[in-house]
């Protein structure tokens, strides 16, 4: 059975320290792979503490989209226990050179505990398992970032990770179910803060027009404005099923009528 589950859904500096919403990224449960998608800080206990349980050392891989704190802060844990504390060297990593170079975020020790280290770049293909996945595009981001497509048999899945809005998304995007990580409730004043508002992500569904869309890392703005009633707004207005996660919530792709494979894993 195909899932994606939203771990944690924060989305900016102050929604994670103060932890308004849970920082823990997203568990993809895909064509039989189990893959973590930026685990920031609190991944190991929500991951944990999650009914049912999402147990760390069935996961095949990790995937870091970029080095920001709140998508890797506990990246070194969820890796030590995916890999039964260093004793099991399994699964793998998959990151931007930034995040594993200079200044890492992932320590070298426990990047030996993983069978396979590899970096993300712009047009780059991966494979866990039967679920391959590829990051078409380089993202504007202040550190080196990508989003990522998943490739089903039926079906692709984008996430699209943090970035300033850039019309080359649209192409680069194009799926039948697309994450977008909706930080900003206003596009920003400021040029230096590269991240995609509500206004942004409109765009993006309307030109991707996918069949269900996932709004997700808000921040404190779009928290306070209730993103459930923004997303059903959306939806009312481009006439595709837009959603908003929440913490904990398990999205079923099967129940969405998007039909991932026909393997009852
Ligand atoms: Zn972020
Ligand atoms: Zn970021």
């Amino acid at each position: 059975m195909d899932y994606i589950k939203f771990v944690g859904t924060a989305g900016a500096r102050f929604v994670v320290a103060r932890q308004v919403r849970a920082s823990g990224g997203t568990w993809y449960c895909l064509a039989g792979a189990n893959v973590l998608v930026d685990p920031g800080p609190g991944a190991l206990v929500k991951c944990l503490a999650s009914r049912p349980k999402l147990d760390p050392s069935k996961l095949d891989a990790v995937v870091l989209t970029h080095k920001h704190l709140d998508h890797s802060g506990d990246v070194n844990a969820i890796l030590e226990a995916m890999t039964d504390g260093g004793h099991r060297k399994r699964g793998a990593l998959f990151a931007p050179p930034d995040a594993i170079g200079d200044d890492p975020v992932v320590f070298k020790y426990v990047r030996d505990y993983v069978e396979r280290v590899e970096e993300l770049r712009e047009g780059g293909s991966h494979q866990v398992g039967e679920l391959r996945f590829s990051t078409p595009i380089r993202h504007q981001h202040s550190v080196d970032a990508y989003g990522l497509k998943l490739h089903l048999p039926d079906l692709d899945i984008s996430l699209v990770a943090d970035t300033a809005f850039f019309p080359e998304l649209i192409e680069a995007y194009r799926a039948e179910l697309l994450i977008i990580n909706t930080v900003l409730l206003e596009p920003p004043r400021n040029p230096s803060i590269q991240h995609l508002c509500l206004n942004d992500a409109r765009q993006l569904i309307d030109g991707i027009r996918p069949k269900v869309a996932i709004l997700t890392h808000f921040g404190m703005a779009m928290i306070r404005s209730r993103p459930r009633e923004l997303a059903q707004q959306l939806t009312e207005e481009l006439g595709i099923e837009t959603i908003a996660a929440r913490d904990g919530m398990k999205f079923d792709l099967a129940e969405h009528g998007l039909t991932a494979d026909d393997d009852p894993e």
